[in-house]
């Protein structure tokens, strides 16, 4: 059934604030069934789905630190925010009868399964949606870092990064109109350039285990899917 994609097994990285569609906070219900919709017509194709979600819609440890919060508390209540909602697209998920489960690297046990490597990747292999909640489990990281990290852990050919910008740019195209997209580009140019794409920590992590990168725009309806059969969309960071 997978025969003309180009990718089998895709690791998805979905900002928390990407859920917000046009609200300041929170949960978008529209934008979270437009998201489950994207990944039904990857998953109808055959397609095994991992899915790292982050929770600066909610709270963010850095912001936390700002006003004086302690950072790791502030983190802690990060890492919960993408628990919340991870714990909402697996909802809009099985709306559209996709099986899917939720995984968090902290331990919640009545409200999600903790990580297991070889029973991710079960469920994968069983056409489940497998969402890691938590992060990595550990304060001062990123839900990029978990993206990477679980998508290395997993075997993904590739971290698909859905953002609302359609690539990566010469400079922040939503600041300067003479911005211009790259294709490809190699990681040493995303460093050079000092691009940003993801935390360095995050990418790094990705250029070392010669994990492939590809920045999409997510709030275009059918760019997943296009994505997944290689059609030339967004910008793919290669070694
Ligand atoms: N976080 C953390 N460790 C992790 C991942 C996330 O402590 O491994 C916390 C951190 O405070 C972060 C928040 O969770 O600010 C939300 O994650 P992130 O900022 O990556 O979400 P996104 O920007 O993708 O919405």
């Amino acid at each position: 059934a997978t025969k003309n994609m180009k990718y089998k097994r895709i690791l998805l990285k979905l900002s928390g604030e990407a859920l917000m569609g046009d609200r300041q906070y929170g949960i978008d219900p529209k934008r979270l069934a437009n998201y489950a919709s994207e990944i039904k017509q990857v998953t109808d194709k055959g397609i095994e789905v991992a899915v790292v979600i982050g929770g600066g819609n909610i709270f963010r440890g850095v912001a936390g630190a700002s006003n004086g919060m302690d950072r790791v508390q502030g983190d802690h209540m990060g890492m919960l925010a993408t628990v919340i909602n991870g714990l909402a697209l697996q909802s809009a998920l099985e709306d559209e009868g996709i099986q899917t489960r939720l995984q968090s690297a902290v331990q919640i046990n009545e409200v999600a399964e903790p990580f297991i490597r070889r029973r991710a990747i079960r469920h994968l292999e069983k056409g489940r949606v497998v969402i890691f909640g938590g992060g990595t489990g550990n304060p001062y990281f990123t839900t990029d870092s978990a993206a990477v990290l679980r998508a290395i852990e997993i075997g993904a050919d590739v971290i698909l990064k859905g953002t609302r910008v359609d690539g990566i740019y010469t400079a922040d195209p939503e600041k300067d109109e003479n911005a211009t997209k790259f294709d490809n580009i190699t990681f040493d140019d995303v460093l050079k350039k000092g691009l940003k794409v993801m935390d360095t920590t995050a990418f790094t992590l990705s250029q070392e285990n010669e994990l492939p990168i590809i920045v999409f725009d997510m709030n275009t309806p059918g760019n997943l899917l296009k994505v997944v059969s290689g059609d030339n969309i967004g910008t793919k960071v290669n070694l």
